[in-house]
């Protein structure tokens, strides 16, 4: 890192890496020229197409001004939309001082603000938000920031170019939640970004959006900057994917729970991918799907430690202490039971019971089902639950009332802790240990799942209880002497 001889630009590597830089790590001027330096050391060894988050909060804060729009209220957001101008000039004040750089990406800016504001006072006028217009509004920030981030980048001496990814990245038409269509991805990202790095411009991409066939602005859903990076990684065949943000990598635990959580080196595309539906907020849970195929690496890099190596995400990761590399909780957990000794005859119950989260849409984390058939129980998202007892009530509104489903139960004080590790098949009493480990700290389980892929044992327990387990857990994993 950083030791790059003058002479070595002549000769520059043909390898080629996809760097992201999340909302903190571009979170203003000073996290911009951070981010600037770790792009101009890592473009003058090899080829290095960049993607960037909105500033930290700016997201949040345009659909704020959408949601205001939709209520009619015009002047709020056009509030809104006038301090991210305050604040993306601010940024761009301290970070370039030349007036002729400066008054391009001014204009740039001001356009992008513009178009947001024409978008939220159609919307006022109407009263009316479709997914498409949230989309055109919420991926404004990306629009702000890749500008700045490019502009910073030429600072430093080096050429580069903010590129909008509709250019770029072709999807479907989901607003909100796009999903890309890698061929013609393939070809558009190649057409456009090779030519560039031919003539050593370093592209600097808009995360989070996209395109369809037509040419509308879609999004790959909240947080999806870690998605566009993959698959842009994937279009080019990039070496590797580096993910930059705000920790140090995944760590074995979360260490505000846990205070010995320390760095995982390497870790497998299933573990992390287990790691993020589990609530290990590092990734977008799609992150991982582009690059499986084509085994590219990607690696999480703390942007304001750059000296640490983070954790590098391979196809098979090397294990690490038996078997386990991390624990995960997902707090905020709602357990809903549907059951009674009545619906051992009523063989469509579990049937019933999920066609109706799936109708509610409520993401199910976890099943478990006794097999005497007399419970079965599953664990949601607390948001979701109001939804899903409501629709449960319908469905079985009959049997309820012919005490055939005795009861559907709900308890609102819940987490699901996870312990991961792909190496876990196979080695016997893993379990074991952890439900011994968890008896002698008297935590209370009130339901296990383990999937047959064996890479998690996933369980129930009161909220109140997380903490300790975690503490347990880690200890008995030995998973604090983990790292190095
Ligand atoms: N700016 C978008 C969001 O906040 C995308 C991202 O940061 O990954 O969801
Ligand atoms: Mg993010």
């Amino acid at each position: 890192m950083g030791k790059v001889s003058a002479d070595q630009g002549s000769e520059m590597s043909t390898r080629l890496k996809v760097m992201k830089f999340g909302g903190t790590s571009v979170g203003n001027a000073e996290c911009i020229a951070r981010a600037a330096k770790i792009i101009a050391d890592g473009a003058r060894e090899q080829r290095c197409v960049v993607v960037v988050s909105a500033m930290s909060g700016v997201t949040n804060r345009l659909i704020e001004a959408a949601k205001a729009a939709q209520t009619g209220d015009a002047s709020g957001a056009a509030a809104i939309m006038d301090s991210l101008r305050g604040q993306h000039e601010t940024a761009l004040a301290s970070l370039v001082k030349s007036g002729q750089e400066r008054d391009q990406v001014l204009q740039k800016m001001r356009t992008v603000l513009m178009e947001g504001r024409r978008f939220c006072e159609g919307t006022a006028l109407l009263r009316e938000l479709s997914t498409r217009t949230l989309d055109a509004i919420s991926s404004l920030g990306e629009r702000l920031s890749a500008p700045l981030v490019a502009a910073a980048v030429k600072q430093l001496g080096l050429q580069s170019e903010a590129i909008e990814a509709t250019e770029l990245i072709v999807t479907d038409e989901f607003h909100g939640g796009a999903e890309p269509q890698m061929e013609r991805t393939r070809e558009k990202s190649q057409a456009r970004l090779l030519p560039l790095l031919e003539r050593g411009i370093v592209p600097v991409v808009t995360g989070f959006l996209g395109a369809t066939p037509n040419g509308d602005l879609t999004t790959l859903g909240r947080g999806g900057s870690d998605y566009s990076a993959t698959i842009l990684g994937a279009a080019l065949d990039a070496d590797e994917v580096i993910i930059w943000t705000d920790v140090d990598g995944v760590l074995t635990a979360d260490p505000r729970l846990v205070t010995e959580a320390k760095t995982i080196p390497e870790i497998s595309y299933r573990e992390a991918a287990e790691l993020a539906y589990f609530g290990a907020k590092v990734l977008h849970p799609k992150t991982l799907r582009p690059v499986m195929h084509a085994g590219i690496p990607v690696w999480i890099r703390n942007s304001f430690a750059p000296e640490q190596t983070g954790t590098k995400i391979t196809p098979q990761a090397q294990s690490v202490g038996g078997g386990v590399k991390a624990l995960t909780a997902i707090r905020d957990v709602t357990l809903i039971s549907v059951g009674g000794p009545g619906i051992v005859g009523l063989p469509d119950v579990v049937g019933r019971t999920f066609s109706t989260t799936a109708e509610v849409r409520a993401n199910v984390l976890l099943i478990s089902q006794s097999s005497s058939q007399n419970d079965i129980c599953f664990g949601i998202s607390s948001a979701d639950a109001e939804k899903t007892v409501e629709g449960l009530r319908k469905e079985f509104a009959q049997d309820l009332e012919h005490e055939k489903v005795e009861h559907i139960r709900v308890d609102p004080h819940i987490a699901i802790v996870a312990v991961v590790g792909q190496n876990m098949r196979g080695i016997p009493g893993i379990a074991g240990k952890t439900f011994n480990a968890l008896g002698k700290e008297g935590v209370n389980i009130i339901a296990i799942a383990q999937g047959s892929s064996e890479t998690n044992i996933s369980f129930v327990i009161e909220e109140q209880s997380v903490v300790p387990a975690l503490r347990t857990l880690h200890r008995e994993f030995g998973l604090d002497r983990a790292a190095k």
